[in-house]
């Protein structure tokens, strides 16, 4: 019924929809380029989402790069979604602009992830630049050339502020170029952090005053307990500046979700784009406690192996109509 619902839905406006917000993660095999590194305490959270996503954590030692990719392709092509937008994720740098290498937990080459995309439709290029690099412009340049249709960064885990006035001329090059960007925005757990008050969505003042259309991943909703809560802030800079979208990702563990009745009415509703933040688990546990989906709708997309398909089918039961999931075609860059 769901399926049938979301297919008439998408197939009235001629477009399907898309997960935006998708991790691409490796170690390396195959020369991609990819690393990872998973510190001591964080090893059964990392084993739980392979196994999440039908990987065995064996696979960390093994080809992980192709396993992973593999895996990927299969659960887009078997979900109702048309594409996947995948990410890279750049080094964490110091205000200078020197990469510390000592930081930072995984690692995926923009050449990886443009590379992924000219091999296989299903695959969109977001490419991540921390803009205190010295070949920043440059490498933006190179990446447009390539086809990127987004960029990723997550300033609290990369050291990035955004509103340093030495970063004008990348963000204004970025809005020129109609690049939008994806922040992490609200607390993080999965990786570390590494300037905290850089989860305040008001860190992307500066590239929304250049005329960036940016998504605050996660609306700014706080990951643990003791996060502080950004979300309302996140709410209020939308009324500002009309280039501002939220992502749904993560909705479906226990905290992110919590405001969603804010999320799926006016005014917010229109600025709402589908990501769900692949691999991190997909839980419709929360959104039942919550009400926001019934117990059979729980029960049904639970059992379901494809996690893309179940965070898709769930925010559907929550109330996101199906313009959240092909939104997102009029935001990315064309190429
Ligand atoms: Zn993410």
């Amino acid at each position: 019924m769901e399926l049938e619902t979301a297919a008439k839905a998408s197939k009235t406006q001629g477009l399907r929809p898309i997960d935006m917000h998708v991790h691409v993660v490796g170690n390396g095999t195959g020369g991609t380029g990819c690393w990872l590194r998973v510190g001591r305490w964080r090893q059964p959270l990392a084993a739980l989402m392979l196994r999440h996503v039908g990987l065995s954590s064996r696979a960390m030692k093994s080809d992980l790069d192709s396993i992973y990719v593999d895996r990927l392709l299969e659960m887009v092509r078997q979900s109702s979604l048309g594409a996947a937008v995948i990410l890279a994720q750049d080094l964490v740098h110091d205000d200078s602009g020197r990469p510390l290498n000592g930081l930072g937990s995984f690692y995926v080459p923009n050449n990886y992830v443009l590379g992924l995309a000219k091999k296989h439709p299903e695959f969109l290029p977001a490419v991540s630049i921390h803009p205190a690099r010295p070949d920043a412009l440059e490498e933006l340049e190179r990446c447009l050339e390539a086809g990127a249709v987004m960029m990723k960064c997550l300033p609290n885990c990369q050291n990035i502020n955004c509103n340093d006035r030495r970063f004008t001329r990348f963000w204004e090059r970025m809005a020129e170029a109609k690049l939008p960007l994806l922040a992490h925005t609200g607390g993080e757990h999965t990786l570390p952090v590494v300037k905290k008050e850089y989860a305040d969505p008001r860190i992307l003042t500066l590239p929304l005053d250049c005329g960036v259309t940016v998504i605050a991943a996660h609306c700014a909703t706080k990951s643990g307990i003791f996060d502080p809560e950004y979300f309302h802030i996140f709410a209020g800079m939308t009324n500002r500046w009309p280039n501002l979208y939220g992502d749904t990702s993560a909705f479906n563990v226990p905290m992110r979700g919590r405001h969603l009745r804010k999320c799926v009415c006016a005014p917010l509703l229109d600025r709402m784009v589908h990501g769900s933040d692949f691999p991190v688990p997909v839980n419709g546990h929360w959104a039942w406690m919550r009400g926001f989906v019934d117990w059979p709708t729980f029960r049904k997309w639970e059992k379901h192996g494809n996690i893309l398909e179940r965070d898709y089918q769930l925010k559907l039961a929550m109330g996101f109509p199906p313009e959240t999931f092909t939104r997102i075609h009029g935001l990315l860059r064309k190429r």
